[in-house]
């Protein structure tokens, strides 16, 4: 069979995304393969397609069992043979599964890595014809990686073992310039493809949040995704149990995961999580690993993290089944202090040499110091995350709240004097002190530790009392972000002078910076709309699947995801042929629920036949349309255009208004209108 059927058949899907078939066709040209594709990007059918059309068994090392279970509970409910072989099988059960591997019935086998090296299992191998060995998660066999696995090193042994040399693939969502190098060398790939595609996920909303109150900052999230599955990471296992504690008690479904719990615990919360029965997890960073959960809308940092590696991991474990998601971080000046506590006392590795543990503690602490800067920046969010893994991408996405926010670019010289100098008196004086001392120096607190240093009789003490403090500590932090000044560790993070202060109060170079006019922190998700589905229908579809899903024992997203059902309210499909068109629905999901999801939906359309008048969109038109931004370049003006937008749109159209008359009923410009109403196909 060939790679487009496959996908149709097993997978449902009609195109490849980027990168996707240019990894199958290498593998399929009998080439190693390295590929390098972030979380959510669809790493998995880059082997599993080729799995089903290379002739014998494809081995997938996997670190995680949970992740093998469901890897595998997902392909066969795809209608693929596919079993695992890891710790968690019963003598009875491991013997079943080595004796139909023998058979042949299987094309795909996820295997533990400390079960490649056991002699039964290499008796097995030697009887078996392996096509391919793919290698997922492929960073954990480097020590440079944040999750190295010394059980990994297995699989280099096992492949040497072999008296044939399979085809090897390997999967890893990170890899800085090291790890991959490690991964190439210590599998020894074979001249491998090396494919990496771009980190972007243009369906995350990014935003950065600076709360009072974070707690209630939370609540409005859960609010406005209410029904929705989500992830909230707090920094240690004191704030998970809190803040899932306060969410219990404010009547949201919330589950916990953190290392303190015991195994049991984990796992059921864990399942509660996947089956969504518990549809928000509040978890440590220990959470995560592992889970393809399709339908995460929203993953919420409540302290910041303490790499932007960590941060976009974590974050992307949302919207993996290409829907709008959100990735809020919460972000406060105490974070940062734990962030460096913990770096300054981690002891982790006991085999480093001082010398090396110092080198590994300055490159954490430059880490932290970028991860800062995110929370701190006026730009695209976006653009600094693709930066930092070395993407070039212009500096406006549309689609973070840097972005959405409406910006000014402010000249500050005076302000970074006053700020500068500030810190010049300080030092004089041989003190030092945080952010926070400075902000209240120039903003003129009555503090008492202003008055028992007193600080109040320097001369830059109130200098800057007009401004709100939130504009001094966005200006200071500006400065430390461009390397006027810069944040130390002392017994706490403090402020000094870089070499360069001088350009600022002696050269008088004039700055620039971009600050926020105003900020709606409520603003309605701007893509929110984008997916406006019959929601009535779309609720009868879930409850449709969560029955199919219970009887099978597995989580609905195996099912069917989200996104699929959400294509179907479209479609509204009524013949076999039509229910295959949708995206994510394969020949063998047809067969099995095509007559009773076709009839849900017959039912209810005889109910409400107007929903057929709502012109069927489909996706990736509506993919088109996040991208469409005002091409004026103006920012935080753009914003998507709904179902009922457009059909009012095309009846005043119709009713021979103007642009100028319909520009000022939608509040959008006479440009925004004439764009929308050529792309409506309406022109005059
Ligand atoms: P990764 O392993 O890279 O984190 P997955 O393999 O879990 O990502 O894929 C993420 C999601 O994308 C899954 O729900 C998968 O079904 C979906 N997906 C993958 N490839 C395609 C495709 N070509 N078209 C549509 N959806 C896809
Ligand atoms: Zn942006």
């Amino acid at each position: 069979m060939e790679k487009y059927t496959i996908l149709k058949k097993y997978f449902g899907y009609t195109q490849f995304r980027f990168g996707q078939s240019e990894i199958i066709d290498s593998i399929l040209a009998d080439r190693d393969v390295l590929c390098i594709m972030p979380t959510g990007a669809g790493k998995s059918i880059c082997y599993q397609v080729p799995a089903l059309v290379l002739k014998g068994i494809t081995l997938v090392i996997s670190p995680l069992i949970s992740l093998m279970k469901d890897q595998v509970n997902a392909l066969v409910q795809s209608g693929v043979n596919a079993a695992y072989i890891n710790s968690s099988l019963t003598a009875g059960q491991y013997a079943t599964v080595l004796r139909r591997a023998l058979n042949g019935q299987y094309k795909i086998l996820y295997v533990a890595p400390e079960r490649l090296t056991t002699d039964e299992f290499i008796r097995l191998a030697e009887q078996l014809k392996i096509a391919m060995i793919t290698v997922d998660e492929a960073h954990c066999i480097s020590q440079w990686g944040q999750d190295f696995r010394p059980s990994y090193l297995k699989i280099i042994e096992f492949i040497e073992r072999l008296s044939y040399r399979p085809i090897v693939s390997a999967f890893t969502a990170t890899a800085t310039e090291e790890v991959r190098e490690d991964i190439i060398g210590i599998l020894r790939l074979n001249d491998p493809v090396v494919i990496t595609t771009g980190f972007d996920r243009k369906n995350l909303y990014f935003e950065v949040q600076k709360p009072t109150n974070k707690f209630s900052a939370l609540l409005k999230i859960l609010k406005r995704n209410s029904g929705k599955s989500g992830i909230i990471y707090c920094a240690t296992r004191k704030t998970v149990e809190n803040i899932c504690d306060e969410l219990n008690k404010h009547g949201f479904l919330a589950t916990r995961y953190h290392a303190g719990l015991s195994d049991t615990e984990r796992h059921a919360n864990q399942d509660d999580f996947l089956y969504d029965r518990q549809p928000v997890m509040v978890a440590t960073n220990a959470f995560g690993m592992g889970i393809d959960k399709s339908n995460v809308s929203f993953v919420v940092h409540y302290n910041m993290p303490k790499n932007i590696e960590s941060y976009y991991q974590e974050a992307g474990r949302s919207g993996r089944d290409g829907d709008p998601a959100e990735c809020v971080l919460f972000y406060s000046g105490q974070d940062v202090r734990t962030n460096q506590f913990l770096i300054d006392n981690s002891n982790e590795n006991p085999e480093l040499t001082e010398e090396m543990r110092q080198e590994v503690k300055q490159r954490d602490r430059e880490r932290l110091k970028l991860m800062t800067f995110y929370c701190t920046t006026s730009e695209c969010l976006r653009t600094y995350i693709l930066k930092y893994f070395g993407e070039p991408s212009v500096n406006y996405c549309g689609n973070c709240s840097n972005c959405n926010t409406n910006f000014e670019t402010v000249d500050i010289t005076v302000e970074a004097q006053k700020i500068i100098s500030c810190v010049y008196h300080i030092t004089k004086l041989n003190k030092s002190f945080g952010k926070t001392m400075i902000i209240d120096i120039l903003h003129g607190s009555q503090n008492e530790r202003i008055h028992r240093f007193q600080l109040n009789a320097l001369s830059t003490y109130r200098i800057m009392s007009d401004l709100p403090v939130h504009r001094i500590r966005s200006i200071l932090d500006y400065l430390i972000e461009n390397d006027y000044l810069m944040q130390i560790n002392e017994e706490y993070p403090v402020i000094k002078l870089t070499k360069r202060y001088g350009e600022i109060i002696k050269d008088r170079k004039p700055v620039c910076m971009k600050l926020p006019k105003q900020i709606e922190p409520d603003k309605p998700r701007k893509t929110a709309a984008l997916y406006d589905v019959d929601i009535r229908l779309f609720t009868l579809l879930k409850e449709l699947r969560h029955k199919f899903a219970a009887a099978a024992h597995v989580p609905a997203y195996v099912i069917f995801s989200d996104a699929t059902l959400r294509d179907m309210c479209r479609n509204l499909p009524q013949t076999n042929d039509e229910f295959l068109q949708v995206s994510g629905v394969g020949s063998v999901k047809m067969e099995k629920y095509a007559d009773q999801f076709m009839g849900l939906i017959k039912t209810y359309l005889s109910g409400h036949p107007e929903i057929r008048n709502i012109q069927a969109i489909p996706i990736a038109q509506e993919e088109d349309r996040i991208r469409e931004k005002e091409k004026s370049g103006s920012p935080g003006t753009y914003h998507a255009w709904t179902l009922a937008e457009d059909s009012q749109l095309k009846k005043e159209y119709n009713d021979g208004l103007s642009a100028r008359e319909i520009s000022a009923i939608h509040h959008r410009t006479i440009g925004a209108i004439s764009s929308r109403l050529k792309k409506l196909g309406l022109k005059r």
